[in-house]
């Protein structure tokens, strides 16, 4: 058999289960046709005439591409301004930049805990957590999302292996819960455990000054992961922690040594936006504002709503084909939302996740409310 009949088969039983991924092409101009609500970019950073304007500069200074690894010829003076801004908003010692978030989480996890150890790792953490385990030489057990009697139980059972490594997500992004980390920090402190946050969607978001998950239960764990991605508009992952962590991921991280360094551009738009996002607190009033109308309206309109005070607001719809389908009445609308299926969340759970910015006008979100009343109606969703 060839090989193109091979996965032709293969992509077949996808299709056939509902689960076949299409790309969509999305207008990447700034005068959008379609009204996303799907995006990352909770406060409407990405297209922001200051951040271009930085990358600008820095893209007439130092050209396109960075031309190599953070360790041969790619640590430009935007890298090091970047992480020493990402330390100072992050209130760590110091910070490592990687490529990506995905590359980030990668890289702890694969580099630090050892042979012996035990990760615990929660239920609904990111792909690239559950990656960066299997890459890990230490054992992964998974607990219960959010479940801190779960947690507490399989960290007694771990007593005598080695050193506990709890990692989880700050915000989940394909429920919108916010994970409790005061309380891990505590149970973790009972039993000696480091604690790894991913706070990709936390970041720029939670917190009076945005700076996350740490700031909005004030507390310090170990590693604090993250993106610039999402609310900060650009693209690029980073590691947040004492200086000895920061030069032992230079060291071991193979996704940080290996991989060319982000251009110069990127870091001087990040820059900028992590200076906007600090002072940026009448925006997340307005994006708390938007979340609240949106998650109340679509409860009252009867729908399964998932998440908390965070921008990511999935609405359950079941069947993998219903949830498609929802997807296009809504593109049909104007309106990008896709449908999140297995196996990226369990089946039966085939959902709309639905996201909000401080950016969305109220005559934005009225028209997505509206669209969602009559699309849950027609598919017998809603009654
Ligand atoms: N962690 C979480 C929780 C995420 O949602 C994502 C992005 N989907 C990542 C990490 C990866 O970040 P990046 O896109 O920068 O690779």
């Amino acid at each position: 058999m060839g090989l193109d009949q091979r996965l032709t088969e293969r992509l077949d039983s996808k299709k056939e289960d509902g689960l076949y991924r299409e790309l969509q092409l999305i207008n990447p101009s700034h005068s959008d046709t379609d009204l996303v609500f799907s995006s990352n970019d909770y406060l409407g950073l990405r297209a922001d005439k200051r951040l271009i304007a930085a990358a600008n500069k820095a893209l007439y200074e130092c050209g396109t591409g960075s031309s190599g690894s953070r360790l041969t010829t790619g640590n430009s003076i935007w890298h090091e301004r970047l992480e020493q801004r990402i330390a100072d908003f992050k209130q760590t010692e110091a910070a490592l930049l990687f490529s990506s978030g995905y590359l980030a989480n990668v890289g702890v996890l694969s580099s630090i805990p050892e042979k012996g150890d035990i990760l615990l790792s929660d239920e609904l953490n990111h792909a690239s957590i559950i990656d960066g385990c299997r890459l890990s030489k230490a054992d992964t057990i998974v607990y219960k999302h959010a479940d801190m009697d779960d947690l507490e139980e399989k960290l007694r059972k771990a007593k005598g292996c080695g050193q506990c490594f709890i990692v989880t997500d700050g915000v989940f992004s394909m429920d919108g819960t916010v994970a409790p980390l005061d309380k891990i920090m505590k149970i973790a402190d009972h039993y000696n455990a480091y604690v790894i946050v991913d706070d990709a969607h936390a970041t720029g978001v939670l917190g009076e000054n945005g700076r996350g998950t740490s700031e909005y239960f004030d507390v310090a764990p170990h590693i604090v992961i993250g993106t610039l991605s999402k609310a900060a508009g650009t693209e690029g992952g980073f590691v947040c922690g004492s200086k000895t962590l920061i030069d032992y991921l230079i060291n071991h991280a193979r996704t940080f040594i290996f991989q060319t360094a982000i251009p110069a551009m990127s870091c001087a738009a990040s820059y900028t936006a992590l200076e906007i996002i600090e002072q940026s607190h009448k925006e997340r009033e307005l994006l708390l504002m938007n979340i609240k109308k949106v998650q109340e309206a679509l409860s009252q309109m009867g729908y399964e709503v998932k998440g908390g005070s965070t921008p990511i607001i999935p609405v359950i719809i079941g069947e993998a084909e219903k949830a498609v389908l929802f997807a296009k009445k809504l593109k049909d609308n104007g309106i990008y939302a896709p449908a999140i299926r297995p196996p990226t969340v369990p089946d039966g759970e085939s959902r709309i996740r639905f996201t909000i910015s401080s950016a969305h006008s109220l005559e934005e979100i009225n028209y997505l409310l509206e669209k969602v009343f009559f699309i849950g109606k027609e598919l017998n969703i809603i009654t």
